[in-house]
Order: C-alpha cells, then sequence, then structure tokens
C-alpha cells in the first residue's frame, strides 16, 4: 500500500493545505474548508481569518481591515516559502526518523507567523464563562489539553473560543473580519424546519480512499484528506477539503438536537463552499470515526499523518436524502454563501467513541441561528 513515493506524499499535501487555508482566509489550521480561488481576493485578508472551522477564505469583514491584513502580511516574507522550507526540514527529519517504519507520523508546527499556518490555537474553552452548553456541563471550560498557550501574535484577528468572553456571542466583535458572526443575516448552523418536500438530486459522491491526517486545531478535530474526493450536484463539482466534528451537533432538526455532527468541507473551482452535514447519534460504533480516534494526536497542534488509507464515504448514510439551504461557515469568520446539504438519516457512534471526542471538546458547537425567511428544501 506504501510506496517510497507515496509515502511521504501525504504530509506535504496535507501540510500545504493549511498553509494555504491559513493564507487564503480562516487557516484551514483551525478549519474547515480551504478557501476558494474566486474567494481569494477578498480571503487575502486571511492572515485574518486564520481561525475557522469552517473556515474558507473568503471573509467579507471590513474592506479597510483587510487592506491593512494584506499589508501586514505582504511586508512579510511569502508565508508560504517560509512553510515550505520549514517543510523541507521537518521532512528531511520525519524520513530519516521513520527509517520505512509503518506508524503514523506525527509533525508539530508551532509558533507560525501572523497568516501562516496555525495549528497551535487557543485552547477552546480555556476561559470558563457561560455559554449555551457551560451552563448544561459545568466544569467543562478547561479541557484536559487547554492548558497550552496559544500564540501571542493574534492582534488582527484575536482568538475566539466556544466559551467565555470571547464566546460565540462576541465573534462580531472580536475583529472587523469576523463581523458577519454578528451582523449576518444568513448565518448557520440552523433549526432545519419547515423545509419544502420536493425531488431533490442526489448528491453524487465520488470519495475516494486516501491517506489523511489528523489535527486537534484548538477547536476541533480536524481531519484533512488527500485531494480527488468530490461530490457532484447541480452540475457542479464540489472538491474535499476535510472533516471535522462539532460536539453537540450544531444542526437540529425540528428543535431535536444531536449528540455530534461532522461537517466534510468542500469547495468548487470557483470557490463556492459547500458543507455535508452528518447527524450524529449515539449507537452502534462508527468503524471511520474509530480510524480517526486511532489517529489522535497526544498534543494540541501536532499532525497525525495516517499510513493507512481511509475512505471518507465510510462516513456517509447510506439513505442519500437531504435538506438543503444557503448559510454560512459556523466558526469565524462565518463566511456566507455556503451551500449545506444536511443528510437526512443519521449515523452512529458508540458512546465511548463520543466520550474520547468529549475529553478534547466538551463543547464546541455555535448556538442557533435565525433563519431570517431563508427558504430549506428537502428530499421526500
Ligand atoms: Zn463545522
Amino acid at each position: 500500500m506504501l510506496s517510497p513515493r507515496t509515502r511521504g506524499f501525504p504530509i506535504i499535501w496535507s501540510a500545504l493545505a493549511w498553509a494555504l487555508a491559513g493564507l487564503a482566509c480562516a487557516g484551514l489550521a483551525r478549519a474547515e474548508t480551504a478557501a476558494p480561488p474566486a474567494a481569494r481576493a477578498d480571503a487575502r485578508a486571511a492572515p485574518a481569518a486564520k481561525a475557522a472551522p469552517e473556515a474558507a477564505r473568503g471573509s467579507r469583514g471590513d474592506p479597510k481591515a483587510d487592506q491593512k491584513a494584506d499589508a501586514k502580511a505582504d511586508a512579510k516574507a511569502d508565508p508560504l516559502d517560509r512553510l515550505r522550507e520549514r517543510l523541507s526540514r521537518q521532512l528531511g527529519a520525519t524520513e530519516a526518523a521513520r527509517g520505512g517504519a509503518t506508524s503514523p507520523t506525527v509533525m508539530r508546527v508551532e509558533n507560525p507567523a501572523p497568516g501562516e499556518l496555525r495549528l497551535q490555537a487557543e485552547p477552546a474553552g480555556a476561559r470558563g464563562g457561560a455559554s449555551r452548553a457551560a451552563a448544561g456541563a459545568p466544569g467543562v471550560a478547561a479541557g484536559p489539553r487547554a492548558g497550552r498557550p496559544g500564540t501571542a501574535r493574534e492582534g488582527v484577528h484575536p482568538p475566539w473560543s466556544y466559551l467565555g468572553p470571547d464566546g460565540p456571542h462576541t465573534w462580531g466583535t472580536l475583529s472587523p473580519a469576523y463581523a458577519l458572526c454578528g451582523r449576518g443575516q444568513r448565518q448557520s448552523p440552523i433549526d432545519i424546519t419547515d423545509g419544502l418536500p420536493v425531488d431533490l438530486e442526489p448528491p453524487q459522491f465520488q470519495y475516494k480512499p486516501g491517506f489523511f491526517g489528523v489535527v486537534d486545531n484548538g477547536h476541533t478535530v480536524q481531519v484533512t484528506v488527500a485531494p480527488g474526493s468530490a461530490f457532484e450536484l447541480g452540475g457542479r463539482r464540489y472538491e474535499l477539503n476535510g472533516f471535522h466534528f462539532h460536539l453537540p451537533g450544531e444542526e437540529r432538526i425540528d428543535g431535536k438536537g444531536y449528540e455530534m455532527s461532522v461537517h466534510l468541507t468542500h469547495r468548487d473551482a470557483q470557490g463556492r463552499l459547500a458543507v455535508v452535514a452528518l447527524l450524529v447519534r449515539e449507537g452502534e460504533e462508527n468503524p471511520a470515526v474509530q480510524t480517526v480516534w486511532n489517529h489522535l494526536p497526544l498534543e494540541r497542534g501536532d499532525v497525525v499523518q495516517s499510513t493507512i488509507e481511509f475512505d471518507p464515504s465510510a462516513l456517509l448514510p447510506s439513505d442519500r436524502r437531504y435538506f438543503t439551504y444557503m448559510g454560512s461557515l459556523t466558526t469565524p469568520p462565518c463566511t456566507e454563501g455556503v451551500l449545506w446539504i444536511v443528510m437526512q438519516q443519521p449515523v452512529t457512534i458508540s458512546p465511548t467513541q463520543r466520550r474520547i471526542f468529549a475529553r478534547l471538546y466538551p463543547m464546541n458547537a455555535r448556538p442557533i441561528q435565525p433563519l431570517g425567511g431563508r427558504l430549506i428544501k428537502q428530499s421526500r
């Protein structure tokens, strides 16, 4: 399964993917979606967006702030060049150390410059405080690994969290780049209700097995997949960037919440973002999720690079019916214009699998956002 040629590839690929996302907008590092080329213009604001799990580039924040951010980034060396240099050093060391072993590769990227890849994120919930989850789960404010400090260079685009003074209700005020989190009218997640029952074209999933990387980015467990997986819908092809987890689940269906959700983040060639959301309830163990948990890094910010292949389609429910609406990323910068595909059939995880994630992130879900008259369609 592993050839010398392919062994190093996923490391390079995933690291570059993170770098690109970090550059372009919201730092895939902590984030879900790589940024769309089309959004790149406004997304170059990106040193800004660097912390978005839902993350795409395409922050539609204050143009002045964007210019400032660009100027700041331009004043420094090209972050991508710096990353390449660092990667080449890391890869050299990694390969030497591995000597052909088949165990997963762990690499760490620490203290990156602003706009560069930031794997060492603000510890989620590091500060106590009130938020919807804190209320329901006292004492969860500081996760067991929340002690590692975030980087100090957070000036323009400050850290955010799910709890406390930089929790969801303040995101829109933390940075001009996050403004949509506060004033956006088409935000996610939502309570999906009153969908129009129609005949919806099922998404054509073309996910493929490949190597993957797992990182605890400070906001979630983020899995980055090799290029080549995609789904087609409405004549468009949306490339899969990766996926991550929320606990509890962010989406609600007719008011009902779920134990967790999985967000598979995509973008098409024109930069349009699409998230496929999976509702997760407790039940049978989920082998695909177990594969990810098996690769959890021991330290926040470390990337565990798989030496086995994984097929993301193993995550999907068998029933292809879904709800769909237009929304946003659910993390700063809360970019709008995101096509949401919420699969109707839940998938399961075992109670133990849920507890494993809860050890890292007892609560990493954004509160429900107003629907604001948006249309929801659902497969009948
Ligand atoms: Zn998400």
